[in-house]
C-alpha cells in the first residue's frame, strides 16, 4: 500500500471505503507528520485531540454503512475561516487570541461531507499578500526549495498539501491567492466562478472579489472537495442560487466526439497574447508552451486571443482591492474583535492605538490607498474609472470566449523567488499578480496545475481560465492532461 501521506483524496476515500486503513490511522499518521515538519511554517493551529474525535466518528460512520468520497478524508484550513474549534487569526496580531463563536460555511460543510480538520493554515495577514511574508506570525518555506517563499496568500495551503503533510486544504483567492501559489509548490488548485462558495464565515478582505476553493494535488480531488464546499447559501448575499453542482461527475463526462486518445478534441483553447510578454521568464514560457502542445495531442486546438487591458488589471485591482479592504477592515477597532490597545487616553486614541499595533504594514498600506482612492476629492478619479475598466476587463473576456471555450498561459511571470527577494518593494510584488488578476476582476473561474519545472528545479503552474460556471470544463480538461503527464505527482525531494 502507498504510504498514507502520499495518498491523494480520491485515493484514501477508495482505501476508507474499502477497510484497509481508517480514519484514525490516517489521521495519527498526518499529525505526526505535522509535527516534525514545523519548520516549514505552515501551521498556525493544530488540535489533534479534535482531530482524532472527527475521525473516529468518520469511521463509526462507515462502520454504520455510509459511504462518501470524503468520509474520514483529512484536510486543513487557510487560517482566514472562523472556526468554533480552533483559533483564528487571519494572519494578523490583530486577531491574536480570536476565537470565533460559529464555522464559516465551507467548513461546515466539509464537515458535514465527513472531513477530518487537522488544523489552521499560515496565510498573509487578511490574504494581503503573494508571498505569505505577509503573515505576522511567520513566513512560510516552500517544500521544493526552503530557502525560497510558497507564494501567497494562502502558502501555508499550498506548502501543507505540496510537502504531504495533508492531502488537501481550503484556501481563497481575491487576485490569485489559490492560483500563484498552487503554482509555486506544484499543487492544484481551483477558484470557482465568484458566488459559487459561500463566503459567509471567511474573514473578509476584498468583498466582490474573494472566493473560497480548495487545494489539493490533482484536478480529480480538487473536484471532490470543490463539490463539498460549494452551493448556495442565504446567510451570503452574493451566493450564486444554483442547484447543487457534481463536479466530479463534470469532470468525468466525454466530449462530444472525444475519442481515447483525443479526450479534449473540439476543445478550442485561447492564448490571450497578453499572456505571454517577451518579459515572461523563458523557464515558464517553455514550460507554458510545452504543457500547450500537451493539450493539443489531446485534441484540443489552440486559437489566438487578446486581453488587451491585462496590463491594466493591476493599477485597477489595487485601487478596488484596498478600497474594498479599507471599508471591510473598519470592524476591527479594539471594540468589537481581537486586539485593545492597553493603555489610551480617550477612545479616539484607543482606535489609534489598537490599529496601530494590531495591524502589519502591509495592511496599513492597504487601508490608506483604499480611504485616499474613496475619498471625496479622488472617488471619481480612481474608484469609479477603475469600476469602468474592471466592466471592460470583463467584457474582453465575453469576446474570448467567443472564440474559444477555455483560456490558457501562465499563472505568473517567474517561479517561486527567494524569502526577502521583494520584501522592501510592495509595488514588485503587485507586478507579479498579472496574470491572475483578470479573471478574478471578472469574476469568472481560474485553475492552476503543475506543467513542468523551470530554474533552480521550482514548479510552474499553467493556469487554465473558464468561463461563468465553466468549472466543469476547466477540471474536464485539467484531469485529462492528468491523465497525461505525471507532474502532479511529483513530491518534493525528501517529502
Ligand atoms: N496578491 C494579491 C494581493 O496581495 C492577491 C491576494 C489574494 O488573492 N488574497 O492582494
Amino acid at each position: 500500500m502507498t504510504a498514507l501521506h502520499r495518498m491523494g483524496v480520491a485515493e484514501l476515500g477508495r482505501a476508507l471505503a474499502s477497510k484497509e486503513v481508517s480514519s484514525v490511522e490516517v489521521t495519527k499518521h498526518l499529525l505526526a507528520r505535522v509535527a516534525d515538519h514545523e519548520h516549514l511554517g505552515a501551521w498556525l493551529a493544530v488540535d489533534a485531540e479534535h482531530a482524532l474525535a472527527q475521525a473516529n466518528a468518520a469511521d463509526a460512520r462507515r462502520a454504520a454503512g455510509e459511504t462518501g468520497p470524503l468520509l474520514g478524508v483529512p484536510l486543513a484550513h487557510k487560517d482566514i475561516f472562523v472556526t468554533r474549534e480552533l483559533p483564528t487569526t487571519a494572519g494578523s496580531k490583530m486577531l491574536a487570541n480570536y476565537r470565533s463563536p460559529f464555522d464559516a460555511t465551507v467548513v461546515t460543510k466539509l464537515a458535514a461531507a465527513g472531513t477530518v480538520t487537522l488544523g489552521k493554515l499560515n496565510c498573509d495577514e487578511f490574504a494581503m499578500g503573494s508571498s505569505n511574508e505577509n503573515s505576522a506570525w511567520r513566513a512560510v518555506r516552500n517544500p521544493w526549495d526552503t530557502t525560497r517563499v510558497p507564494g501567497g496568500s494562502s502558502g501555508g495551503s499550498a506548502t501543507a498539501v505540496a510537502a504531504r503533510l495533508v492531502p488537501a486544504a481550503t484556501g481563497t483567492d481575491t487576485g490569485g491567492s489559490i492560483r500563484q501559489p498552487a503554482s509555486f509548490s506544484g499543487v492544484t488548485g481551483i477558484k470557482p466562478t465568484y458566488g459559487v462558495c459561500s463566503r459567509y464565515g471567511m474573514i473578509a478582505f476584498a468583498s466582490s472579489l474573494d472566493q473560497a476553493g480548495p487545494f489539493a494535488r490533482s484536478a480529480e480531488d480538487c473536484a471532490l472537495l470543490l463539490g463539498a464546499m460549494s452551493g448556495f447559501d442565504e446567510r451570503d448575499s452574493t451566493s450564486a442560487e444554483r442547484a447543487p453542482q457534481d463536479f466530479h461527475a463534470a469532470m468525468l463526462t466525454p466530449r462530444d466526439g472525444a475519442t481515447a486518445s483525443q479526450p479534449l478534441k473540439g476543445l478550442r483553447i485561447g492564448l490571450p497574447r497578453e499572456f505571454f510578454p517577451a518579459a515572461l521568464a523563458a523557464d515558464v514560457n517553455d514550460a507554458v508552451r510545452t504543457a500547450l502542445a500537451t493539450l493539443e495531442q489531446l485534441g484540443a486546438s489552440l486559437v489566438d486571443v487578446s486581453l488587451p487591458r491585462t496590463e491594466l488589471s493591476i493599477p485597477v485591482y489595487y485601487i478596488i482591492a484596498p478600497a474594498e479592504a479599507s471599508s471591510n477592515l473598519s470592524r476591527f477597532d479594539g471594540v468589537r474583535f481581537g486586539h485593545r490597545a492597553k493603555q489610551y487616553a480617550d477612545l479616539l486614541d484607543m482606535y489609534k492605538k489598537t490599529r496601530a499595533e494590531g495591524f502589519g504594514p502591509e495592511v496599513k498600506r492597504r487601508i490608506m490607498i483604499g480611504t485616499y482612492v474613496l475619498s471625496h476629492g479622488y472617488y471619481d478619479a480612481y474608484y469609479l474609472q477603475a469600476q469602468k475598466l474592471r466592466r471592460m476587463i470583463a467584457d474582453d473576456f465575453q469576446r474570448c470566449f467567443s472564440r474559444c471555450d477555455v483560456i490558457a498561459g501562465p499563472v505568473a511571470p517567474t517561479v517561486a523567488w527567494k524569502l526577502g527577494d521583494k520584501g522592501d518593494d510592495p509595488v514588485a510584488s503587485y507586478l507579479a499578480d498579472i496574470f491572475t488578476l483578470p479573471a478574478s476582476l471578472a469574476g469568472l473561474p481560474g485553475m492552476s496545475l503543475p506543467a513542468g519545472f523551470g530554474e533552480g528545479g521550482m514548479p510552474v503552474g499553467l493556469q487554465l481560465i473558464g468561463n461563468y460556471f465553466g468549472e466543469g470544463t476547466l477540471l474536464h480538461a485539467a484531469h485529462a492532461f492528468q491523465q497525461a503527464t505525471d507532474w502532479h505527482v511529483r513530491a518534493p525531494a525528501g517529502f
